[in-house]
């Protein structure tokens, strides 16, 4: 079972996304690129360098629903014909062109974030949302963790890794401890674990970055010899990169804690704290880091919280 990455060109400020061909009947492809022209000719450039045209294309999965992954999947499913679509159950209910504004006000409101900012995140949001097509409900199968994506030769395992998303998904072909891992594992940065409502309750939020610990933990009892993330190069250490990420959590934990003043704080002033310069485009990702950080440092014990006039403040433990 060969797996062979294609980078894409994307206008997002992430740069290339990578793409997988998994060159075995059936033949898959996991995740797409962008919905722009720019995306798709590459794409089709690299499937002919393998003599494969999208029409060959039978199996269409998806790491997470990001519009730079899914982008191209509806157009790519319909040009394919009968080509199935799978994604993680818990990516589609706010995902997939299909995101509910109100639940995810609700956590910005929450985060103490001011309504004019709160505006403009919507605005970018709604740019950002023309690269990929929405999808129904019936339109796509589901990745069940521990599932198997079977091939005539071989087969890659599910593994749910949530955190960047709450539908993330790795696959592991264990025969070589191979991982196509999406954006839960990159290997220059440490991925975002992006706000979102939780999918079980959508009225709370995604507890993203103890999810993130976990998969982490998870995908090194595989105990990789080669990592393909999202972006960027693949990754040869695992231990290393596993160790990396842990100490830059808990520096940005510490720091983040540092950030809280005596009279408390919501997860908004912590974020403009943390990333002063942040311009508007970034300051959703800027929020979603300090409320998943000041979430942990809470579930830890480290930090105390209380509504205020509907946000969450945030304050440092009588003891300190
Ligand atoms: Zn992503
Ligand atoms: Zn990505």
């Amino acid at each position: 079972m060969r797996i062979i990455p294609i980078s894409l060109p994307t206008p997002f400020y992430i740069g290339p996304v990578n793409v997988y061909l998994i060159a075995e009947d059936p033949l898959t492809l996991i995740d797409t690129g962008p919905k722009t022209k720019e995306a798709s000719e590459a794409l089709r450039e690299g499937l002919r360098r393998e003599r494969i045209r999208v029409g060959d294309i039978r199996r269409i999965v998806l790491t997470h629903a990001h519009e730079d992954h899914c982008g191209l999947a509806r157009s790519l499913r319909d040009e394919a014909k009968d080509a199935e679509v799978l994604v993680h159950n818990w990516e589609t209910g706010h995902r997939m062109g299909r995101l509910e504004h109100a639940r995810h006000r609700d956590l910005l409101v929450r985060a103490g974030v001011p309504d004019n900012e709160i505006e403009a995140m919507r605005r970018m949001y709604e740019g950002v949302r023309r690269y990929a097509d929405s999808f129904e409900d019936h339109e796509y199968g589901a990745l069940n963790d521990e599932a198997e994506l079977e091939f005539t030769n071989g087969a890659l395992r599910i593994v749910h890794t949530p955190g960047h998303t709450p539908g993330s998904c790795s696959f592991v072909r264990e025969a070589d401890r191979t991982v196509i891992a999406g954006d839960c594992i990159l290997k220059r940065i440490t991925p975002n674990p992006v706000l979102s409502p939780d999918p079980i309750d959508p009225s709370k939020r995604f507890p993203s970055l103890a999810e993130y610990l976990v998969s982490l933990a998870r995908l090194r009892t595989f105990a990789p010899t080669l990592v393909h993330g999202g972006h960027g190069a693949p990754v040869n250490d695992y231990e290393e990169l596993f160790n990396r990420y842990l100490r830059a959590i808990r520096e940005r934990q510490a720091e983040v804690i540092r950030l809280v003043p005596k009279a408390g704080a919501s997860a908004w002033d912590v974020s403009r704290a943390l990333f002063p310069e942040t311009d508007d485009v970034h300051r959703f990702l800027a929020v979603s880091e300090a409320v998943a950080h000041l979430d942990l440092a809470q579930s830890e014990g480290k930090l105390a919280v209380e509504m205020s006039n509907g946000r969450e403040v945030y304050r440092q433990l009588a003891a300190n």
